[in-house]
């Protein structure tokens, strides 16, 4: 049995529409649209992973706070490192990390010293372990060292006074940790900003209850739950909403009273934008686009009061598709973030693809590096835009431009890696 059914096939031959806009078109207008937010709020910088800096940091501290080993080994005074031959030296002691040796080291002498422990006074080199003859309580060093050497200086990471980070930066784990590293338990972040989303559709059954004929259950909003959890932002989900226009209408201003964003699924085709288009011209501005893409070609984007508003189309590939190379960036702007740039990649296309011209393409693929080193990517099976298979399966689209008209195989194609969105 065929996995793609006949009428697929044949409906997706016709959805080419010259009156289509520009996906780029369509991106800039979304991006030069909407706002950061600017409320801010104090956490911990355990929650402040993701989370955007609402003021900048600098340091009040030096970060290593005292000059100290990189290794463990012998401190010593440079001016004892044999420049021809080897020296001996006593050993008066040890530091540890942690545990300082609090005498000064004088000529020709040394302290056994561990990794992390402060250099004591009168030292400033460090001779590794392995590079040393220890005879009982002294040592053997050869002409082979360097003044200074394995030695980490106070402030070298971080000086008391620099400037740490900008605020508007996206906060990494290692961004936690250096925080950490100079003290600061509390940052000041950008709140989070409020997303709510419900889907629209008669058929539509939440999981948990049986389905009737002809009823099929709500994937798209834990598709939309996933990858809005995935960004830092607060979720709300008003579940499924009847093709009734007292409740779309309800249900919108429920969410523009909750969130500074409302995403839809459904009901911006042609056969249905009528009737939300109705429901929202007494609540806001709505723009009704026929993208020139596959998939994902109806889309709406404007304000219902004062939250912006993306309709995404109610196929669960377009829900995705349409999610990433729409909604995700306008989203990390209004977060108040730096632009992410994205990952993009050229790889050799093991399958023949087909296209036509006049819209761009997100095809579903799995990449891997060959033996050669060179990028691959194979398709994932059906590509319908209802096919969510095709998307669990891959971990890259692979991107076809406009004007092509299809890609032979073994052409190099552009792939965009699922984990450049995340
Ligand atoms: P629509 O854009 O409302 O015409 O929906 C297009 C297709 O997507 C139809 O086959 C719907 O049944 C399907 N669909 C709409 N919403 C959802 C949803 N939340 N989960 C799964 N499929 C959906
Ligand atoms: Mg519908």
């Amino acid at each position: 049995m065929s996995k793609e059914p006949i009428q697929y096939q044949a409906s997706c031959m016709d959805d080419y529409d010259p009156s289509s806009m520009d996906a780029a078109v369509a991106q800039k207008h979304i991006l030069d649209s909407v706002q950061a937010i600017e409320d801010v709020e104090t956490v911990t910088i355990r929650n402040a992973l993701g989370r955007i800096l609402a003021s900048p940091i600098s340091s009040e501290l030096d970060v290593p706070g005292h000059t100290n080993s990189a290794m463990d080994g012998y401190a010593v005074r440079s001016d004892d490192l044999p420049s021809a031959g080897t020296q001996r030296l006593k050993v008066i002691g040890t530091a540890f990390a942690g545990r300082p040796f609090t005498s000064a080291v004088a000529e020709q002498e040394c302290v056994r010293i561990m990794t992390g422990a402060v250099m004591p006074l009168g030292s400033d080199s460090v001779v590794m372990q392995e590079h040393v003859q220890r005879e009982e309580d002294e040592i053997l060093i050869d002409d082979q060292q360097q003044a200074g050497q394995n030695v980490r200086l106070a402030g070298e990471d971080i000086a008391k006074g620099d400037f740490v980070f900008q605020s508007g930066r996206r906060l990494s784990p290692a961004d936690i940790g250096l925080l950490a590293s100079l003290g600061i338990a509390e940052v000041c972040v950008i709140r989070k900003l409020k997303v709510a989303f419900f889907s629209t559709g008669d058929e539509l059954v939440s999981i948990g209850q049986p389905l009737a004929s002809g009823q099929i259950y709500d994937s798209n909003r834990y598709t939309l739950w996933s990858m809005l959890s995935e960004l830092n932002i607060e979720v709300i989900d008003l579940g499924v909403v009847r093709d009734a226009p007292e409740l779309v209408e309800q249900a919108f201003k429920e969410a523009a009273a909750k969130a500074d964003v409302i995403l839809t699924s459904g009901g911006v085709s042609v056969g249905e934008a009528d009737f939300v288009k109705e429901t929202l011209a007494s609540l806001g501005q709505v723009n009704f686009w026929k993208v020139a893409m596959k998939p994902g070609r109806p889309l709406a984007f404007g304000q219902v009061e004062q939250a912006y508003f993306f309709g995404l189309p109610g196929n669960p590939v377009s829900v995705m598709v349409t999610f990433y190379i729409f909604v995700q960036a306008a989203i990390e702007k209004m977060m108040g973030g730096e632009p992410r740039p994205r990952i993009r990649l050229q790889a050799r296309c093991k399958n023949q693809l087909r296209k036509r011209a006049g819209r761009v393409e997100y095809q579903r693929g799995v990449f891997e590096v060959d033996a050669d080193g060179v990028y691959s990517v194979s398709k994932t099976g059906a590509q319908g835009s209802g096919i969510l298979r095709s998307m669990s399966d891959a971990n890259c689209f692979i991107f076809l431009p406009m004007e092509s008209e299809g890609v032979a195989a073994d052409a190099m194609v552009e792939i965009w890696p699922f984990d450049s969105f995340r």
